[in-house]
């Protein structure tokens, strides 16, 4: 059996009971065998657990011999119909292999497989085994009464949440541009494509109406921009565009001179699976990334319409799609919208940070803030951005009791809201402050001479802007 294919054997190679897992549930279901006492936080399983990275085809021989000399196996498989259960039945019996299987029948056939979920099945599987997991009883039974105490709380269920883009995430500025240009020049057909990019289908956005798959989006809208009075928007990231899109999309799109625009996110990484260095990567001193242009490589295949745009400039966003969609230019426009992955900049940047900040140095960092006084709680800057720092609050003026728009302090400073602010000129209640750690005597100077102002022009009732709490 081997310990290195795309097909993996954790834990001892026998035992009386084994696992066979997805390999994208491993990490939920080591969670819940460590509470068990049958693993660590490492993966250091000790129960027999073979995670099939890829799914289809499965190996028979693989299977048959990790399922021979053991009572049973479990299979934790997400979706219906069981397409991997009846494939180990199927391969059992050729096998002359009697393994008891357990899946669908501890586990549930449809819906998410929640640390909860597969909880309920493994206890159920270790109970038929006779196996002792009180840890794991116990954690299964505090979270459903915890559940419980909560539903009976709430009263009715919680909306349901779309799936969204991270905080501060760069593609989200695109979406918001829009959706402000929607309004002015009417709805265009968006072929999305397999990425972060993908939650621009979801609401607050609603931008999507095709997904083919990982890196068609281009070659999927040349299907449908001859039936279209407008040019069709097709939306790739830059993993998508080095995987598959140079060939099918843009080769085919300059080929067949295809009239439509182009966004390619160029964030520097494969952001949705984890942030791996693709070729327009910058070169990292240990050999990573190689740094090639998309632009570059765009031109040289005969795309004349490269523009670039950084991505947190809705206006500037909005100009540049708006040049591609109404210019008198034929052929493939593309737009090119520069912003790095915020996840990897908040990786880099916080533990930058916290050293400065423990070494007693002076750490400043954005994030905006809106003034209580001045928002309306009419809430166009939510329906427009969409980030989870964005929520809201009760009012605290009596004479106005809708909620009130809230940034949380997991606001990353963007600088989305003040951009989406003023290109929708909504309300001016949004403000850009800076949080200051150890300050220096000018920055204690600055804030003591500012108070007094706001003092002075306010009259008592006004109060220094608060720093947000840590
Ligand atoms: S500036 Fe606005 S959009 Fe950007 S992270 Fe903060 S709350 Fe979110």
């Amino acid at each position: 059996m081997s310990r290195t294919s795309s097909t993996k054997l954790l834990g001892p190679e026998s035992g009386d009971v084994g696992i066979i897992v997805q390999g994208g549930l491993f990490n939920v279901l080591n969670g819940r065998l460590a509470l068990a006492g049958l693993s660590d936080s490492f993966g250091n399983v000790k129960v027999p657990t073979l995670v099939l990275n890829v799914t289809y085809p499965l190996v028979p021989e693989q299977i048959a011999t990790f399922c021979a000399g053991k009572k049973s196996v479990l299979i934790v498989e997400e979706g219906n119909p069981e397409f991997i259960e009846q494939a180990v039945g199927q391969i059992l019996r050729k096998a002359d292999l009697n393994t008891k299987i357990f899946g669908k029948d501890v586990l549930p056939l449809a819906g998410e497989y929640t640390p909860t979920v597969i909880a309920r099945g493994l206890t159920q599987f270790f109970a038929a085994h006779t196996m002792k997991a009180p840890a794991l009883d116990e954690w299964l039974a505090q979270t459903e009464m915890h559940q419980k105490e909560v539903a009976s709380a709430l009263g009715s269920p919680l909306p349901p949440r779309p799936p969204t883009f991270s905080t501060g995430c760069p593609e989200r500025p695109v979406f918001s541009a829009m959706k402000l240009l929607k309004k002015e020049i009417g709805p265009v057909h968006v072929a999305a494509d397999i990425g972060c990019h993908a939650f621009g289908t979801f609401a607050p956005f609603s931008q999507g109406n095709s997904i083919l798959g990982y890196g068609m989006s281009l070659a999927s809208a040349a299907a449908v921009s001859g039936t279209q009075k407008k040019r069709p928007v097709s939306i790739m990231g830059d993993g998508g565009f080095w995987h598959n899109r140079l060939l099918t999309g843009v080769a085919g799109a300059t080929f067949n001179k295809t009239d439509s625009v182009l966004v390619v996110m160029n964030n520097g990484y494969s952001s949705a699976t984890g942030l791996q260095d693709i070729p327009s990567s910058a070169p990292e001193k240990d050999g990573r990334g190689n740094g090639l242009e998309i632009e570059i490589t765009l031109k040289s295949l005969g795309v004349p319409y490269v523009k670039r745009q950084r991505t947190y400039g809705v206006e500037g966003m909005m100009d540049t799609l708006r040049d591609a969609l109404t210019s008198d230019e034929k052929g493939l426009k593309v737009v090119i919208a520069d912003g790095e992955c915020q996840l990897a900049r908040q990786r880099r940047v916080k533990p930058a940070f916290a050293k400065l900040k423990q070494e007693g140095k002076r750490v400043e960092r954005t994030r905006f803030w809106i003034d209580p006084d001045v928002c309306t709680g009419d809430h166009s800057c939510i329906r427009l951005s969409g980030c989870p720092s964005l929520t809201i609050k009760p009012n605290e003026d009596p004479l106005r009791p809708d909620p009130i728009a809230h940034v949380n302090n997991d606001c990353v400073g963007c600088g989305l809201c003040g951009e989406v602010a003023h290109a929708a000129q909504l309300c001016p209640s949004f403000a850009e402050i800076k949080v200051i750690e150890n300050p220096n005597f000018f920055d204690r100077m600055r804030h003591r001479i500012s108070s007094a102002l706001i003092r002075l022009l306010g009259g008592n009732r006004a109060a220094p802007m608060p720093a947000p709490a840590e």
